[in-house]
């Protein structure tokens, strides 16, 4: 990478950073999508054959069809080969293992112009626009208590494989912790669940795991300590707080592997570098839903990235960010266009000037 000036840069190779890449391609504007990790990182985090609860259709990208073998909802596997293949197909140029670590204005009088330093390099690159595709689950969120950096302790379900015939408490009780526990219990591990509320939410699981975690709690295949929170974490043990009638009483728990599925937060870093967060006690990037332009002159938000860090109640998903793309490419052609217009009818004026010097000199006139 170069100091060379381009077009846009895209931050984050997840679906609508590539997307949003596309559609800047289709309007003549090229861009460069910049990646932490490998391409669609996020999705290669999540644990082998988990599936996307959202239909195919949906999360498809820049008008390509998304099919599966058996039409079922894609899993983590069939949604990586796709996103491979949309980059390939779409020349799509990614810089993986790219973080940007920092964003600096350079000479805003004229138009906007930013340079990105990127994590471990020298080298910076300066774009007339950023858009950041940044998503919004960087790490798990904590508990906070004692033994917590334990090896055994983990904020991302793995391979299942690897639990079998472990046990393995699983603390949270919404769709990550609900499929942990059916998947590993059905994978031979002797499964545990702590949550907090005093049952299972009610609404936000998906449908088809709501009758299976309520058989196998009510079964006792899965213990399950409801109006309960983690103190402290041993190595062979996790120490609870449970609420009951009589009051409090804490419970020791054995437990080989402990998984804290309690949701994830954002990296809010270059957000706040840019001082474009709002004062919400969750924090998310402040930008104008027509242009998803940000207050920072071409620097633009896009994907989940705008739902900052969400609670447990997911309300941005992929799905219904498609229209960011196409918001963004709008909003970039009229600029670059405008920028043309100028710039040619600045030329054309330059071009008559020089003409006229011309005619000057060699004592023409205009009419002659
Ligand atoms: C188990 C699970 C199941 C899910 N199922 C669904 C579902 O069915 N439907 C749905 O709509 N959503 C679902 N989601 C959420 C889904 O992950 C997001 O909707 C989707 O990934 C959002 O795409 P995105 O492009 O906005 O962000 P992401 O896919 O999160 O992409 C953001 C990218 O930016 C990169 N990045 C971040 N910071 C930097 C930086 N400084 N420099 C360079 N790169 C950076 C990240 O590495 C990441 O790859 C699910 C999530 C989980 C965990």
């Amino acid at each position: 990478m170069d100091n060379g000036l381009v077009d846009a840069v895209v931050i984050g190779g997840g679906p609508i950073g590539i997307e949003t890449s596309i559609e800047l391609r289709r309007r003549g504007i090229e861009s460069l999508v910049c990646e932490a990790g490998a391409l669609g990182h996020t999705i290669a985090w999540w644990a082998p054959q988990t599936r996307w609860f959202s239909s195919n259709d949906r999360i498809a990208i820049a008008g390509v069809p998304l099919h599966t073998v058996d039409q079922s909802k894609a899993s983590r596997e069939e949604y990586l080969n796709y996103l491979r293949s949309v980059v390939d197909q779409f020349h799509v140029p990614v810089k993986t293992f790219t973080k940007v670590q920092s964003l600096v204005p350079v000479d805003q009088s004229d138009e906007p112009k930013w340079r990105l330093a990127f994590a471990g390099q020298t080298n910076s690159l300066e774009t007339k626009a950023v858009i950041l595709a940044i998503g919004g689950t960087d790490f798990p969120n904590r508990l906070n208590v004692p033994g917590e950096s334990l090896p055994h302790v983990d904020g991302y379900l793995r391979e299942v494989h690897r639990y079998h015939g472990r046990r393995v408490l699983i603390v949270g009780g919404r769709n990550s912790a609900v499929e942990a526990a059916i998947r590993l219990h059905r994978s031979g591990a002797r499964v545990m669940l702590s949550y907090h509320g005093e049952s299972l939410p009610t609404d936000g699981i998906k449908y088809w795991l709501r009758p299976e975690i309520d058989g196998l709690i009510r079964s006792g295949s899965v213990p399950a300590w409801f109006h309960s929170r983690v103190i402290r974490i041993d190595s062979d043990a996790v120490h609870l707080q449970v609420q009951t009638p009589a009051g409090e009483e804490e419970v020791r728990v054995e437990a080989d592997d402990v998984l804290t599925l309690i949701g994830y937060r954002q990296n809010q870093t270059l957000f706040q570098e840019l001082g474009i967060l709002s004062d919400e006690l969750e924090p998310k990037p402040i930008f104008d839903p027509e242009t998803m332009q940000t207050p920072r002159p071409g620097i633009y938000v896009a994907g989940t990235a705008v739902g900052g860090t969400q609670s447990s109640k997911y309300q941005v998903f992929l799905e219904n960010c498609h229209d960011h793309s196409t918001k963004i490419a709008d909003h970039l052609q009229r600029r670059f266009d405008s920028r043309r217009s100028t710039v040619e009818s600045l030329s054309l004026h330059r071009q008559t000037e020089s003409l006229d010097n011309l005619r000057q000199r060699i004592g023409l006139q205009p009419e002659s």
